[in-house]
């Protein structure tokens, strides 16, 4: 997919709107619409990759990205009772939108193992 076409690099540029947590010059993080727990945030780096497939060699913006997620699971309020991090990825992990992105799920006990 073009960069021009996604949705997720519209809400990274600010051409759509999202009601959004965090952002420092290489990523965003924003409430995601249909949310599956009582927090549920989407950590995305604001250059289009598609998924981990395509970050191999992404070491630096991926390590700004992972270590914020500290900061930000403080932010939610998740960090004291904990919190799942997962990146849906193609067809078969159930990737719905082709711009890199991390679930930041908490406020509730999650089940284990995923449906
Ligand atoms: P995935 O299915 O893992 O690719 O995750 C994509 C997520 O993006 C889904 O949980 C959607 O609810 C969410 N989503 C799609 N469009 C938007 C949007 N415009 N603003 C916020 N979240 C969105
Ligand atoms: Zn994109």
């Amino acid at each position: 997919m073009l960069s021009a076409d996604c949705i997720f690099c519209k809400i990274a540029s600010k051409e759509i709107p999202a009601d959004i947590v965090y952002e420092d010059e290489k990523i965003m993080v924003f409430h995601d619409l249909n949310k599956v727990a009582p927090v549920h945030v989407l950590v995305i780096p604001k250059k289009h990759i598609e998924n981990m497939l395509d970050a191999e060699q992404e070491e630096g913006l991926l390590g700004h990205l992972m270590k914020s997620v500290a900061t930000i699971a403080k932010m939610t309020n998740v960090a004291e009772d904990g919190f799942r991090l997962v990146s849906n990825t193609k067809e078969n992990g159930g990737q719905t939108v082709p711009h890199l992105h991390f679930h930041l799920l908490g406020g509730r006990a999650l089940d284990w193992p995923p449906g």
